[in-house]
């Protein structure tokens, strides 16, 4: 009798047996159809037994294995389950949660060729890239880093790809994949965000014209997606781009990963299965015994860590290639009466660079008009009936809208509280800003680009057209700019309301800041050009901002880490937070007591804190709480959460919903 072992999309870690006569070994991977309670469901077969605990009488037939495609290899179950145990989520939702929706589904795919299969080769979606035609000549800081990574094909090796903005980083991946490819094997190169580079795909594209390459996002109709998975799965696709989900991509012949901007906080998934993209890659390419390149100009202190310590291998291209570095200043606003938050240094320099017709860019990280509407008369702010946040005020529309979880109502015509019918907007946002700037240029073309005017398909595609063709004077925008992408005649970039984030409560948001601010600075000077960067300032001394000014990431680096040890924050701990949701906190609270109760008799060793609400402690009518846990030594954080996990499942709160997250990101 032939027993099959089956992994479902269920909330729970159990695995499911069935009858399955005509099974064999070499099914395994492959995807069942099964009777599940009184539903049909599929699964994924995961092993092959002679015989099961399961009682006869309650073991039932499975349907019908599908065999129209080849099996998830060995190695791709192996990261699968990899990534269930380390981050305690259910073998099961990993597995089929990795998998194109088409084929978690009980009809089997349509055979029909899509549009996507046909034009696997010719992928590129967006115009040519505006340069690198033909491919220029490497740097010696790009050939000796591309020789290095050349030199480990075969092996597993993390490469830490160290990289001021502009200096080239794209171009080591290129030439790192090329050597990959020339060895017969496949390439994944993984992205924070593939609807905003499709200049990455467009360069892939051009710079391999031969070679079959695919995309794989969220953003991929079903079909299409599917064709893209499978031909990773059967070695069509030799080049692999994609976000987070791509790094499971069954890829039978991998060779290289290379993740760019490794420190984007886009690699955590946020929400369900809270997996880090970029760990799992570092994973993948130990299990599979190959290179590993992880890019960035300010990677997460995690990763310069471990390059600090030796385990993994600096690569660095000190140098911006073709332009001397921004000159990065802080404007003093301190004692300056601010006309809606511009400065009057900073609208200097916007006119100084329309008159010299280049382009300028002012960078505010807040969509909307005005983060708070505000009655002076009675204290009234408007906020989320669902959520612990304030209503942001969207001018053009008239509404106020929740940035958690979408709801909006009109704006009120009064306070609601005293009858007073002049509310003040407080704070800047995109759409002020782009009013200000309107008001004090109004001979300007101004663009404002952020996630309310993006969020049509393509649309970014246009306006990015319409900022190469200088069509656009002064752009106005949020981190979406921020990112990758390259605006030759830019020259100008200002920031507003940075300093929010210098003395923020969360451990990381002055790393993030830097980030952030070195990507945004890296938009300015590109086209030869020195770029100027103003950031508009109260603490003009603050050691983030002069480190910025030089551009000096590891000095910013060095000091956060030394802070981190000091305080004992990860990377020099490990922790796992604790979620915990009910529709009264007292509720979430009350298990969260108990399961530190539960955690402290396991293992005396590991630091359990004391249960708090969440950072956001209502969200969507649900009110949410959290647990810390952590310790020195990532096996026993390990082994203390599967213990850990067995006694709260078994517990089983009706009340509370909890989920765990191994290597929090958000608090
Ligand atoms: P990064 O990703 O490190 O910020 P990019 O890869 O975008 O930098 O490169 C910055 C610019 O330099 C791009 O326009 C690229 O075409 C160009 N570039 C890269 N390498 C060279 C080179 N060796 N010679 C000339 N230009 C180069
Ligand atoms: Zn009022
Ligand atoms: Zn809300």
């Amino acid at each position: 009798m032939t027993i099959i072992r089956v992994a479902l999309d269920v909330p729970v870690d159990t695995l499911f047996d069935y009858r399955a006569a005509d099974a064999t070994a070499t099914d395994i991977g492959r995807r069942v159809v099964v009777p599940f309670g009184r539903k049909i469901a599929v699964g994924v077969i995961l092993e092959t037994l002679d015989s099961t605990q399961v009682p006869a009488e309650r073991l039932r037939n499975a349907l019908r294995i599908m065999r129209d495609l080849p099996p998830l290899g060995a190695e791709d179950l192996r990261l699968l389950r990899f990534a269930a145990e380390y981050y305690h989520h259910p073998l099961g939702a990993v597995i089929m949660g990795a998998l194109p929706t088409r084929l978690r589904r009980v009809a089997a795919p349509s055979p029909r060729k899509s549009r996507a299969a046909r034009a696997l080769t010719v992928a590129a979606t967006a115009p040519p890239p505006p340069t690198v035609i033909p491919a220029p000549e490497l740097t010696a800081e790009q050939l000796d880093a591309t020789a290095a990574i050349r030199a480990r094909l075969g092996t597993f090796q993390v490469f830490l790809l160290l990289g001021v903005t502009g200096s080239g980083k794209t171009e080591v991946y290129l030439h790192a994949i090329a050597a990959a490819l020339g060895a017969g094997k496949q390439a994944l190169l993984l992205v924070p965000e593939i609807a905003l580079t499709p200049q990455l795909e467009a360069l892939v594209v051009h710079r391999f014209p031969e070679t079959p390459m695919v995309s794989l996002h969220s953003g991929l109709a079903g079909l299409e997606r599917l064709e893209h998975w499978r031909a990773a799965r059967d070695g069509r696709a030799r080049i692999v781009l994609g976000t987070r989900l791509a790094v499971f991509a069954p890829l039978p012949e991998l060779g290289l990963i290379v993740v760019d901007e490794e420190q984007d906080a886009s690699f955590k998934q946020a929400e369900g299965f809270r997996y880090s993209a970029r760990d799992l890659a570092v994973v993948r390419a130990r299990q599979r015994g190959v290179p590993i390149v992880l890019g960035s100009a300010t990677p997460a202190l995690e990763t310069y860590h471990n390059a600090a310590s030796g385990r993994y291998a600096v690569l660095a291209l000190p140098s911006r290639i073709g332009a001397p570095p921004p000159h990065i200043a802080c404007i003093d606003t301190r004692g300056e009466k601010l006309a809606d938050g511009l400065s009057e240094r900073l609208l200097t320099a916007v006119r100084g660079c329309l008159a010299r017709r280049e382009q300028a860019l002012v960078f505010v990280n807040r969509r909307g008009y005005a983060p708070v509407l505000f009655c002076r008369a009675c204290g009234w702010i408007p906020g989320c009936h669902r959520c612990a946040a304030r209503l942001v005020l969207h001018r053009q529309e008239h509404r106020l809208r929740c940035h958690h979880c979408g709801h909006a109502s009109p704006t009120p015509v009064a306070c609601p509280g005293c009858g007073n019918p002049d509310l003040a907007p407080v704070g800047q946002g995109t759409q002020r800003v782009e009013e200000a700037l309107e008001r004090c240029f109004p001979g300007a073309r101004i663009l404002r680009i952020d996630r309310d005017t993006t969020s049509r398909r393509r649309a970014w595609q246009s306006m990015r057209q319409r900022i190469q063709n200088r069509e656009v004077d002064i752009l106005v925008g949020t981190q979406i700019l921020a990112k990758g992408h390259d605006f030759p005649h830019l020259n100008l970039v200002a920031v507003l309301n940075a300093d929010s984030q210098l003395y923020s409560n969360d451990f990381r948001a002055s790393e993030r800041l830097f980030a952030l601010l070195t990507q945004v600075a890296g938009r300015a000077g590109r086209g030869g050009k020195q770029g100027e960067v103003l950031i508009q300032t109260e603490f003009p001394r603050h050691p983030l901002y002069a480190a910025l000014a030089r551009q000096d990431y590891r000095a910013f680096a060095d000091d956060a880490l030394a802070e981190r040890r000091q305080a004992g924050f990860p990377p020099f701990v490990h922790q796992a937070l604790l979620r915990a949701e009910a529709l009264r906190l007292a509720t979430g609270l009350e298990f969260l007591t108990d399961a530190a109760r539960k955690g402290r008799s396991l293992d005396a060793r590991i630091s359990i804190f004391d249960p708090v609400p969440a950072a956001m402690p209502r969200r969507a009518g649900r009110e949410r709480a959290q647990l810390l846990v952590q310790s020195e030594s990532r096996a026993r954080l390990q082994q203390f959460l599967r213990s850990w996990r067995e006694q709260l499942a078994a517990a089983r709160s009706a009340r509370a919903r909890w989920s765990l997250d191994v290597d929090p990101f958000e608090f």
